[in-house]
């Protein structure tokens, strides 16, 4: 038996001791390195501290190596009497692979990692964590010893502790990856998934690129973060930089470079062309740029991590780079890989949110336009007409040959048409650009389908069929409402009855809405039919009738003259007017028009109900009206002409002024009954006229009146003029009736007036 020191095993208590403080120990030991500093301080020095030692196998390079080449700096330096490490082909070591239990080594047989030791005695036990064989043990003894069964059982107790502390700690460690690859896991869900909701939100391209910063530096140290876009023109790459933050370059905020074929290429130009992530170190940094013929432009970072992402017709790229001891590792390029691809879709998908925005807007923008360009054109158009249909008319008044009249009233009739034309394209084109409104006024219901029928009668009486109308007795007939829009609808109606009707009749009824189920006190919903016995409408037409531009196929023979207007035009004021039209058709037995609308009750008894003036035909009064003494503001030579014309013939005195201006000095030198102010004319127009003539009578107790003479018909013209301080309106082209009125009511509002010069 060899001497009690040389001996590594101690006596059974203590051995036991050992044994429990060894696994107290380790049961609060969570790795390797940690685990080897207890067996150094507390375990091997109990068992010989210079002659025992554990190695680890690590697969990478074939070795059993002990803690202070496996763990480095963190273990104790190795002992002196301890093998340097074991290689897995050394002999003994297989021979424990496949027997592994406590085995001596002879000092004869042992291989040279035993011997270079100056041991006497060798001892080596395998560690097995759970069934993998993970490390070994080795006992030595620098006297001769021989190892006992007591101690090959000892220390196949010591080495099973230890096997099941590495198991333990291989646990542990397992735990916790999976604890934080959960945690990792679900605030990398939390980042895309932001991401992806910041890239729906309504927030700016520059907000979005500020949240993905935010987002991104949540995951990595994100403090220097840029996003780039590249475009290649014909052969120039440029490189731009809409979000650049950054603690030395944020100058390159907002920049744009232009690299052209014989430049270097930057960084991100060659992290973008070469389509995979690049991650470089201070290793390898120069050895990249140098490489790839890149020319660092900016600050040189210490790591540097980039990858690209394609957009449709563009790429970009995600960088991230520190100047400082951060270094980035593959598991950050993973991770900014996957943000990458996000941020492309997001950048994809805001481009196209934008896009589409843009142009939705524009197509809006454009339809404004073309409608506003309509009614412009359509006021153009109406200048002419009202020169054509006026001297047209004073020719037909004049001494003319009967060949003369019909060529004459030819002529008219076309004009009428034409004029009937652009009337449906301005009310169109109003509908359209939501420029038409409603003028309500007080009106008799029964009075104005009288004069509105009286209008079509001709037409009916001269295609040989009968016009009828019927009202009930219970539809109220004082009604607030437009009664000019409600005579223009049913004009078209009936129009299109008798066009689209050659034989037997065209009726007109209405009747309390009954349909209507909440009927309220002084409010009245009408029901209108016209009906006709023409050709009727094929059922499969009938759905499109009132879309614009559209004509039946019955009429597509050329034996209907049309636009497809008119309906799309009623089917829009029935709709202003709170109603709805629909139509009963068959072929060859004729069609039924239906529409509601929506009128209050009017009492008669509060007012007077004004007559109606504009759409409906006057009579020509029989009255003769006084000469009146007319100031004609007219800057157009052939509205001037038939204005003078018409103004004459109704026995009155005119004289012209040519703008604004002329009649400004005409006034002042003369008074004049009424002055006839046309809007658009050169150096001064009408409004700008009108409101100098108000200023100027502030002074005195003089009111000119002043009646507008417009060929402009759009929304808010009628109130622009009377603004302008105006006391009537009258739009081209003039009708003689309507001008007689006006003329009248407004000089009845304005008399008597004080002479202010003698008439000269
Ligand atoms: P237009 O008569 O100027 O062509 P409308 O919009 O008034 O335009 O009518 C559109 C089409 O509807 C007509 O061309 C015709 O085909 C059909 N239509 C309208 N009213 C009638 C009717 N009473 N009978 C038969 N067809 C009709």
């Amino acid at each position: 038996m060899p001497q009690e020191s040389s001996s590594i095993v101690p006596d059974e208590a203590t051995f036991l001791k050992i044994v429990a403080d060894l696994s107290t120990r380790l049961s609060t030991v969570d790795n390797q390195a940690l685990l080897c500093q207890r067996l150094h301080e507390h375990t091997f020095t109990l068992v010989g501290s210079e002659t025992t030692e554990i190695y680890f196998y690590n697969p990478s390079v074939e070795q059993f190596r002990p803690p202070s080449i496996e763990f480095g700096h963190r273990c104790k330096t190795q002992p002196p009497h301890v093998p340097k490490l074991f290689r897995t082909d050394d002999p003994h070591v297989r021979a424990l692979k496949n027997n592994p239990v406590p085995t001596i080594v002879d000092n004869k047989t042992a291989s040279d990692a035993f011997t270079q030791t100056g041991n006497s005695a060798h001892l080596l036990a395998p560690v097995v964590a759970g069934d993998t064989f993970t490390a070994l043990i080795y006992f030595g003894s620098r006297a001769p010893y021989h190892f006992t069964n007591d101690d090959l059982n000892a220390i196949a107790s010591l080495s099973a502790i230890i096997g099941s502390g590495l198991k333990n700690i291989d646990t542990i460690k397992s735990l916790k990856t999976s604890v934080s690859e959960l945690e990792y896991t679900e605030q990398l869900r939390s980042a895309l998934y932001e991401i992806s909701e910041q890239a729906h939100s309504g927030q700016t391209m520059d907000e979005l690129y500020y949240s993905l910063h935010q987002i991104v530096g949540l995951l990595i140290p994100a403090k220097n973060f840029f996003i780039a876009l590249a475009e290649t023109n014909n052969d120039e790459t440029i490189v731009s930089f809409p979000y650049f933050s950054d603690v030395y370059d944020s100058r390159f905020q907002g920049k744009r470079l232009h690299l052209g074929p014989d430049d270097k290429r930057s960084l991100t130009s060659y992290l973008i062309e070469s389509g995979k992530p690049l991650l470089t170190t201070p290793e390898n940094f120069e050895q990249i740029c140098q490489t790839n013929e890149i020319a660092y432009i900016g600050t040189q970072p210490t790591s540097w991590l980039g990858v690209p992402f394609y957009l449709e017709h563009m790429s970009g790229a995600v960088v991230v780079q520190s100047y400082d001891e951060i270094i980035y590792s593959e598991k950050d390029k993973n991770l900014l890989i996957y943000v990458a691809r996000h941020v492309g879709d997001a950048l994809a998908r805001k481009k196209s949110i934008d896009d589409l925005r843009q142009s939705k807007t524009k197509a809006e923008t454009a339809e404004k336009n073309k409608s506003a360009f309509l009614a412009n054109m359509s006021h153009e158009i109406r200048t002419p007409m009202n020169g054509i249909i006026g001297i047209t008319d004073l020719l037909l008044d004049s001494e003319i040959t009967d060949k003369q009249y019909t060529y004459l009233t030819m002529v008219r009739s076309s004009a009428d048409r034409l004029l009937n034309l652009v009337n449906d394209i301005l009310d169109f084109s109003k509908i359209e650009a939501g420029k038409l409104e409603l003028q309500i006024e007080p009106f008799k219901l029964r009075e104005t389908l009288t004069e509105t029928l009286s209008i079509l009668e001709l037409n009916a009486v001269k295609k040989g069929i009968l016009l009828d109308a019927h009202i009930n007795t219970d539809v109220p007939d004082h009604l607030n409402g437009d009664p000019n829009r409600l005579c223009q609808v049913l004009l078209n109606l009936v129009q299109n009855a008798i066009k689209f009707t050659d034989d037997g009749e065209v009726r007109v009824h209405i009747e309390c809405n009954r349909q209507l189920l909440l009927e309220q006190e002084g409010h009245s919903s009408l029901h209108f039919m016209v009906s006709d016995t023409g050709i009727g409408i094929p059922e499969d037409q009938q759905e499109h009738i009132f879309d614009a531009f559209k004509q039946a196929d019955n009429i597509k023979t050329g034996a209907y003259e049309g636009t497809g207007l008119g309906l799309p035009v009623t089917a829009q004021l029935v709709e202003l007017m709170g109603g709805r039209i629909w139509l009963e058709s068959s072929p060859q037995r004729g069609s039924c028009f239906h529409f509601t609308a929506y009128f209050t009750i009017f009492d008669s008894n509060d007012a007077e109900i004004k007559k109606q003036t504009s759409l409906l035909k006057k009579r020509p009064s029989s009255s003769t009206t006084p000469s009146y003494n007319i100031l004609l503001a007219e800057d157009d030579p052939i509205n001037q002409t038939l204005a003078i014309a018409i103004l004459e013939r109704e026995g009155w005195q005119v004289t012209l002024a040519v703008n604004g201006l002329e009649v400004l000095e005409k006034l002042k030198k003369k008074s004049y009954d009424l002055v006839l102010m046309d809007i658009q004319m050169p150096e001064m127009d009408g409004l700008e006229a009108a409101r100098n003539i108000r200023e100027q009578e502030q002074d005195n107790n003089w009111h000119q009146p002043i009646v507008a003479m417009t060929a402009y018909a759009l929304k808010g013209d009628r109130q622009k003029c009377l603004d302008a301080g105006m006391d009537g309106y009258i739009s081209k082209p003039i009708d003689t009736d309507l001008l007689r009125i006006e003329v009248e009511t407004v000089l009845k509002q304005h008399q008597p007036q004080p002479e202010r010069f003698q008439h000269n």
